[in-house]
């Protein structure tokens, strides 16, 4: 290995709201990056205008940010080698489509976009498909087909003209994948790409290279999808001279739908019903909101933990990690080659795992918000206390108001399945003898109302069980919660002998 800084790049292009698939490429990159001492880069890849999103950056940036990554080198902290944003870096491509054209690389096209759909419609009539390559250039409308005069003259009037590559038809372009292993790829079944566009932009494989050539990228991890266009960028490397500097290749793998095949899809949020982005975002022109993970209640380190383990696995059974922990860990070696499968299910444990072993002090200041919306009062209320007793129960912080509402309200209604089951005939009766020797407890604790309302109804022989599930319907309104004698100290003796007369005087059998 050579000593080369490690230096990774995200280069997403901002055409919608970051995928959660997106989300890991950066991640893996990002863990990558810290792993190995180096900087993670971004780069915005807007050189498509016609599939420009407004907001659509933003919402990247906002994201990485929200999921714990951060940015060492990108369009709001530029380091040496920027601008960070491609249609920022226009006038740097020209010059490199210009050198591969007299290095004989590249060649100029001059075809219209009409004359190229009617041979693509010409060959669909003959049931084959019309590649622009080896076989062909010599038939289209470019400066290997024509002399040498007339390219000049049309490149003087200013005829639209595209820059495409020359694909070699001899070479066998081979590499070895940092996740992959070997591959290998046949020139010659590859089409002559366009690297620069009538409209003085280049397309995505020459600022790609240029730009992981002049921002110094040691390594390139990115999606499997872009690994046909890997023998491009190798050629394109070797053709501007750039072989020895050259990033290693990590293509990652699909994440797969829930149910196992297929690449999970921006669509499938909404018709699985889970989030696939990770913030909501509300689509510029429809007004659309689609669902977000942070909108949805995760943690952020309970959505990083989740993602870094699709398609990594750190060869251990562990599978709690905090985003330390997975820097220290990371490598590439295991990542594995085949898609990984997305499950809902397990991105709700990874969160309950979060919220449940979460401080409590940190757990009420996620929950204030809810409370102050609620227009409750809690003061006196030891709301850590609250907390830590119920965050075994619930997956998310917004789940925390149904599981904790009878400590800040008495009930206002009765949960009917309950009243049926344990609000037998005597049981008013005796909860009016409970509440006597209940308010007549002086240390207002747990155990001491315990012992009294135990001792009652072991002298009176009533049942434990049936007494304190009558006592539970009538403090909390409902068969749930955490220890009933807790939940009394907690709310007080006044409320407590308030719930137990609103029992005794509403529950209707
Ligand atoms: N702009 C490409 C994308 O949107 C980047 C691919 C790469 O990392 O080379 O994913």
């Amino acid at each position: 290995m050579s000593e080369r800084k490690v230096r990774v790049r995200f280069a997403p292009s901002p055409t919608g709201p970051l995928h959660i698939g997106g989300v890991r490429t950066a991640l893996f990159n990002y863990l990558f990056a810290k792993k190995n001492g180096g900087d993670f880069l971004l780069r915005i890849e807007d050189t498509d205008q016609t599939r420009y999103v407004p907001g659509a950056e933003a919402y990247i940036i906002e994201s990485l940010k929200w999921s714990g990554m951060d940015i060492d080198e990108g369009p709001e902290n530029p380091g040496t080698c920027g601008p960070y944003r491609q249609s920022e870096r226009k006038e740097i491509y020209h010059e490199y489509a210009l050198q591969l054209v007299q290095s004989g690389d590249a060649y100029y096209a001059f075809d219209t976009p009409e004359e190229l759909d009617a041979v693509r419609t010409a060959h669909e009539e003959k049931k084959e498909t019309f590649t622009y390559n080896a076989a062909t250039r010599m038939s289209m409308r470019n400066s290997l087909s024509m002399d040498a005069a007339e390219v000049e003259k049309l490149l003087a009037e200013g005829v639209p003209a595209v820059i495409r590559f020359k694909m070699p038809t001899d070479q066998e372009v081979s590499d070895t994948d940092l996740i992959r292993g070997k591959v290998k790829f046949q020139a010659s079944l590859l089409d002559d790409k366009v690297l620069y566009k009538a409209d003085g932009m280049p397309t995505y494989h020459l600022a790609n290279v240029v730009d992981d050539y002049l921002m110094n990228i040691s390594h390139v991890i990115r999606g499997e999808e872009w690994l046909p266009s890997l023998p491009l960028h190798i050629l394109l490397y070797e053709k501007l001279g750039w072989t020895s500097q050259r990033p290693q290749f990590a293509h990652l793998p699909l994440i797969l739908k829930p149910v196992g095949k297929g690449k999970l899809s921006k669509r499938d949020g909404d018709k699985l019903g889970f989030p696939v982005f990770p913030l909501e975002w509300k689509d510029p022109q429809s007004g659309d909101i689609s669902r977000g993970y942070r909108e949805d209640g995760y943690l952020p380190e309970a959505f990083v933990n989740m993602l870094a383990l699709l398609g990594w696995n750190p060869g251990t059974e562990q599978e709690i990690f905090t985003m330390d922990e997975l820097c220290e860990v990371f490598s590439l070696e295991r990542v594995t080659k085949s898609g990984a499968r997305f499950d809902p299910e397990k991105t709700k444990w990874f969160n309950h795992q979060y919220v449940s072993t979460l401080d409590n002090s940190k757990l009420v200041e996620l929950f204030m918000p809810t409370l102050l919306a609620e227009g409750v009062d809690v003061s006196g209320l030891d709301l850590e206390r609250v907390v830590g007793m119920v965050k075994e129960r619930v997956n998310f912080v917004n789940e925390l108001w149904e599981q904790t509402s009878f400590f800040f309200v008495d009930p206002i209604s009765y949960d009917p399945k309950v009243v049926k089951k344990r609000w037998k005939e005597a049981v008013p009766g005796y909860v009016t003898e409970i509440k006597e020797v209940v308010a007549a407890v002086d240390n207002w604790n747990a155990a001491d109302i315990k012992s009294a309302v135990s001792d009652l109804v072991n002298s009176k022989e009533w049942g434990f069980g049936l007494i304190m599930n009558a006592l539970r319907l009538a403090i909390v309104g409902g068969g749930f919660g955490p220890d009933l004698f807790d939940i009394c100290e907690i709310i007080g003796k006044e409320a407590t002998l308030r719930r137990l007369d609103n029992a005794i005087q509403n529950i209707q059998r």
